[in-house]
């Protein structure tokens, strides 16, 4: 059974979640497949850092500290994160980036591992997890004298022996889509004595994500992919209420201070999550944060991330099902699951040839894709915005760049600095 364009239609015409969409800047004529990279402009966004410029900064100047609500933005807008990944009021703060923060976390996580347990000096992650990842707990293990171990992800429950103290992984492999079962992990980290630290750069806003219910014990993500932050947006930090209040985390700036404004030589850190922050934080990019925070919250009344989840499946199924039915014979293997329950919001084809110049073919027909080393072509579907319709077209460029061969024009096989 095909399906055709009339059918997407009607999925659209179907699709409760369909006004979302109004909420957000899409520039005409082109399909964004991309939001797992940087997300979308809130339509809101624009007017309310115009607004922080000119009245909060401009006229406020300084009062707008504690007459803004500056001061409290980490909180507030921890608060608001907090309620897309499963964590309590009082226990997210947003600030710095995902990568900064992991450095914090990952510090956290094996200082407490190692408190009780100093012959624990391994730290197990994913050969194929996110360089930053990886290249933050190398600098880390550097420092004090541990050990990086990368695995399979088949291999990961063989790995957690007595030597390993933190199980570092991304929830959402970003070159594959490919999803962990965070509760089951975790367990099984446990049982071993294990701790855990999940990245949720491509799970926040993407996919249901509990991590109370899965007692998993550190967590960071980022502000400018599914949350539709802008670029560069401060990202996240959770620790689970048994361990906050346990480690000064090493970037112990005065905003993590129990007391910053009695300026005090010595550090006594603040109760719970806010001692993970550092410094003086990015206020007009916390401006924008928090419009794309309110966009994704809207969702809420109509389900919420339960609600994005069945949408963003549907999507990504179609999309396989388009490919398949349409694209055959050219050489694009699935490289995403197929089980729902081992699935992000992104799909990932492979291609053993011209992966990156098929991206830029599609990127000039107004088709944003992005490209992965070495061989990904990588589309993420953002269910607050992207619609069954626009899967129908994606899929014919795609049929067309193949049938055509025009992705084999020198300019598409130009490689830039940013793929
Ligand atoms: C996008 C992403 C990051 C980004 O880190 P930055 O510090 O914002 O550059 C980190 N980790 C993972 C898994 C990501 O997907």
């Amino acid at each position: 059974m095909t399906t055709t364009l009339q059918d997407c239609r009607a999925l659209d015409a179907q699709d409760p979640l369909r006004a979302l969409r109004e909420q957000f800047v899409l520039p005409e004529g082109v399909i964004y497949l991309d939001g797992n990279s940087l997300g979308v402009l809130p339509r809101t966004a624009a007017a309310r850092v115009a607004q922080a410029v000119t009245a909060e900064w401009g006229e406020g100047l300084i009062r707008s500290w504690n007459s803004a609500g500056w001061y409290s933005m980490p909180q507030r807008l921890g608060d608001k994160i907090g309620q897309l990944v499963g964590a309590q009021a009082g226990e997210v703060v947003a600030t710095d980036s995902t990568s900064i923060n992991l450095f914090k976390v990952l510090s956290a996580a094996l200082s407490i591992a190692r408190a009780d347990a100093p012959q624990r000096r391994v730290i197990v992650s994913e050969r194929s997890n996110f360089p930053t990842d990886l290249y933050i707990a190398e600098a880390l293990c550097k420092e004090r004298g541990l050990t990086l171990q990368l695995v399979e992800p088949e291999g990961i429950a063989a790995a957690l022996t007595q030597d390993v103290a933190v199980l570092m992984l991304t929830h959402v492999n970003y070159r594959t889509g490919a999803m962990h079962d965070m509760a089951a992990v975790t367990q099984a980290a446990h049982a071993a004595g294990v701790l855990t630290v999940w990245d949720l750069a491509h799970s926040a806003g993407a996919v249901p994500v509990d991590l109370n219910g899965a007692q998993a014990d550190f967590a960071i993500g980022c502000g400018y992919k599914y949350l539709n932050g802008g670029p560069g947006a401060p990202a996240f930090v959770w620790a689970h209420p048994r361990h906050a209040d346990r480690f000064w985390q090493p970037l112990a700036g005065w905003w993590s201070h129990a007391a910053p404004f009695e300026f005090t030589p010595g550090y006594t850190p603040a109760p719970g999550i806010s001692r993970y922050l550092c410094g003086t934080q990015p206020i007009l990019s916390m401006t924008a944060l928090e419009c794309g925070l309110d966009a994704m919250l809207a969702a809420q009344p109509l389900g919420g991330m339960q609600a994005l989840r069945k949408k963003s499946l549907a999507l990504t199924d179609l999309f396989i099902a388009l490919v398949e039915e349409r694209c055959a014979g050219h050489g694009l293997a699935l490289v995403t699951p197929r089980e729902h329950a081992q699935r992000g919001s992104q799909v990932c084809l492979s291609r053993s040839e011209g992966a990156y110049a098929i991206v830029q073919a599609l990127i000039a027909r107004g088709v944003i894709g992005d490209f992965r080393a070495p061989d990904i072509l990588r589309f993420g579907f953002t269910p607050l915005y992207v619609g069954f319709e626009e899967v129908w077209h994606a899929v014919e460029h795609l049929k067309q760049v193949m049938e055509s061969g025009e992705w084999q024009r020198p300019e598409f096989n130009q490689k830039h600095a940013v793929t």
